[in-house]
């Protein structure tokens, strides 16, 4: 069974080769996270997380700095997420080890939260924006927890469906209005897992 297997290699060398190729245009992801630590909307518990929620705010021209402002000021949004993310930044409002309200109880007791801001209908720039760094954070928590998108990886959607906790269905609405989908955003957070991968062997 050797000639699969040098078939294989020669097909992962292309790749790896391709790769570093983009890499020299200098077209990859690096974006920066911003802590800034809400003081309300959070209950100091542990978490333990198994897995990321990829949510959308559904308040269309609110940044990510006006959710910091909203979680970190109003004492009953009894509301947050650990990550809000726009078309400018990420911002890390609770640590990854403690719980957010960003779904229902034994969503929140799993999972990290993400938060993706939506631009207004026709701000396509600013969506592909957010949308990057949405793929970017996914990919680097899935690095760093050793996770897939197969089994770690989840919309508000999915996990509403799971654990049955609400009828929300972000953010599929939003993914859509921009032409893209939950399985494409899936599809993209895997190419940049490997694409962080390879840099990090570089
Ligand atoms: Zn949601």
């Amino acid at each position: 069974m050797t000639v699969p297997l040098i078939a294989t290699n020669i097909l992962t060398l292309k790749y790896y080769i391709q790769k570093i190729i983009i890499r020299g245009k200098g077209d990859f992801m690096n974006y920066g996270i911003t802590e800034k630590l809400i003081k309300n909307n959070r209950p100091g518990e542990k978490l333990f997380p198994r897995g990321v929620v990829v949510h959308s705010t559904d308040n269309k021209g609110a940044t990510a700095e006006n959710h910091y402002n909203y979680w970190n000021n109003n004492a009953c949004a009894k509301s947050s997420a650990h990550y809000v993310i726009d078309w400018k930044s990420i911002i890390r409002l609770i640590p990854e080890n403690e719980i957010a309200w960003h779904a229902g109880k034994l969503t929140n007791q799993r999972f990290i939260g993400i938060e993706i801001c939506e631009p207004f209908n026709g701000e396509t720039g600013k969506f592909i924006e957010a949308w990057k760094r949405a793929v970017w954070l996914t990919a680097s928590l899935c690095i760093k927890y050793n996770w897939t998108t197969v089994n770690n990886v989840y919309s508000h959607y999915g996990v509403s469906r799971i654990f049955r906790e609400s009828n929300h269905t972000d953010p599929y609405g939003y993914f859509a209005r921009f032409y893209k989908s939950w399985n494409i955003f899936l599809y993209e957070v895997d190419t940049e897992i490997i694409n962080q991968e390879t840099l990090k062997k570089r």
